[in-house]
């Protein structure tokens, strides 16, 4: 089995039941779809936030799969004009479809005032011509689902948000759920996975099943190279510190992030773009996929006057507390 099998759609969950963990918006979206089914309509347009590889695009194929339906997908950088737009809505569409927009909060302004319309009445203007001689024709769409990801909620525009019926966050997932997923995919490619290795890659995959997939990957071919039929505790364990994953499944780069902030700018308040020069990343980059993890386990804190390290951080790198540390 290679490994670009691994990340073959078999593996994917296609159902609600097969998806693994975000247990309330599972519930609640399980109604949402059986209500939808029952009435023959379009599900409500939906918005998914949460960080990069929770599953965001997963569920909303699910959704399509749910409702029988077929899904177009899509990004915000690729819809940047009114005429972006009109294709993907005006080509392909089904009535009941749906319409996933990565990234949905880089769509272009103009093209997301088009697609107000679009989304509340199922009609698209099209201006033909130019100058004076231009006229707007009104196109009827089929009724559409548009399931939007972001990782930006912030970043959604107030009209955009209020044209979405249901809106919901993705958590970061328990060590226990990835393992149970990981299981799933040994089981489904054929190979061997102790429960405790699996425990062991979730809770060093930063809660999050895209970085527990790869890891799982990694450790399997140490298990090869080794001649080991099994994965065990031992080897996740052994494999995962050569990747140089902390028990907090912290890399290099977040413990850069982490003594940058507590060497450098004694545990701050500093500002996000003085913490990314520091490093060498762009300030979106921590913003998007550094932070969030790092908040999650109350490693730092963002205050209005920039970012600060906690006890926790100061503890788990195994330093005294100093300065304002002890937030
Ligand atoms: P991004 O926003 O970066 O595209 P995403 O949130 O859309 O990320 P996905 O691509 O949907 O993430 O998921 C990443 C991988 O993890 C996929 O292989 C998917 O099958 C798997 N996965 C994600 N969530 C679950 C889940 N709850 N149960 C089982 N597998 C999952």
């Amino acid at each position: 089995m290679t490994s670009a099998e691994f990340s073959d759609h078999a593996l994917r969950p296609r159902s609600l039941n097969e998806y693994v963990g975000q247990t309330k918006l599972k519930d609640k979206l399980g109604v949402y779809l059986q209500a939808a089914r029952g009435r023959s309509e379009a599900l409500d347009h939906t918005l998914l936030f949460g960080p990069p590889g929770l599953g965001k695009t997963t569920l909303a194929h699910i959704i399509a799969y749910e409702l029988g339906v077929n899904l177009q997908k899509t990004s915000g950088p690729a819809i940047e004009k009114p005429g972006d737009l009109a294709a993907i809505l005006t080509n392909s569409l089904e009535e009941g479809d749906v319409l996933f927009i990565d990234e949905i909060h880089r769509l272009g302004r103009v093209a997301e005032e088009h697609l107000y319309p679009a989304m509340e009445d199922f009609k698209l203007d099209i201006v033909l011509g130019q100058g004076p001689a231009a006229r707007t024709i009104e196109l009827p769409l089929p009724r559409f689902t548009l399931v939007g990801a972001t990782t930006r909620p912030g970043l959604i525009t107030a009209p955009m948000r209020s044209r979405f019926g249901i809106i919901e966050h993705l958590e970061y997932y328990t060590a226990e759920e990835i393992g149970q997923n990981l299981l799933r995919d040994a089981g489904l490619l054929g190979f061997a996975l102790q429960g405790e290795a699996a425990l062991e890659i979730g809770g060093r995959s930063r809660g999050t099943m895209r970085i527990a997939k790869r890891l799982l990957r990694r450790v399997r071919d140490f298990a090869e190279v080794a001649g080991e039929p099994v994965i065990t505790l031992e080897r996740a364990h052994d494999a995962l510190d050569k990747l140089g994953l902390d028990s907090a499944g912290l890399d290099d780069r977040d413990k850069k992030y982490l003594e940058t902030l507590i060497h450098r700018f004694a545990g701050g308040p500093v500002g996000v773009d003085t913490l990314a020069t520091a490093i060498s990343e762009d300030a979106l980059t921590l913003e998007d996929v550094y932070e969030p993890y790092l908040i999650q386990l109350g490693f730092i804190k963002r205050t209005p006057r920039g970012r600060v390290a906690t006890a926790h951080a100061y503890d788990h790198l195994g330093l005294p507390v100093s300065g304002d540390g002890d937030l």
